[in-house]
């Protein structure tokens, strides 16, 4: 189940290079080509989803799976002060490859990288009703 127009399907077929980190049955993890951080590491699913919503539940287990040892290589073989761990999906949100990615982020203190986090309160209610909203849709 490939996109044959998908870089990173290319990647897992062998067709274009990469810094292979792990891979498994299901998942494959490689330096990021452009890394924000040294250690900036993809951990990608062999079948081609756009988004994590998109996935197949059954290969959930299996991909954070990989995402958990390829961590603690990333913490073992660069010794960060700290790691954020992300997956982008859709243009709104800065998704830029379609195929269902897991960023680990290696981090040390005076790095460049910043979360912006405008957090706001919501009234009881407004919270009740998105609440709502979203357990009923499980
Ligand atoms: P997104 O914004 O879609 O979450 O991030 C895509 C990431 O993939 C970017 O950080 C970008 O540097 C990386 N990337 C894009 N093309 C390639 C590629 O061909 N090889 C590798 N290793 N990384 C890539
Ligand atoms: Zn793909």
């Amino acid at each position: 189940m490939q996109d044959p127009d998908c870089i990173f399907c290319k990647i897992v077929k062998g067709e274009i290079p990469s810094y292979k980190i792990y891979e498994d049955e299901h998942a494959l993890a490689f330096l990021d080509i452009n890394p924000i951080n040294e250690g900036h590491t993809l951990v990608i699913p062999k079948n081609h989803y756009e988004t994590l919503d998109e996935a197949v539940a059954d290969e959930i287990p299996a991909l954070f799976s990989a995402v958990h040892k390829v961590t603690k290589g990333v913490i073992e073989g660069m010794n960060p002060e700290g790691y954020n761990i992300f997956t982008s999906a859709g243009e709104v949100a800065g998704q830029v490859v379609k195929h269902l990615h897991i960023h680990i982020l290696p981090r040390w203190s005076g790095d460049k990288f910043r979360f912006i986090w405008p957090q706001q309160k919501l009234s009881e209610e407004k919270m009740t009703e998105i609440k709502e909203k979203i357990s009923s849709a499980i």
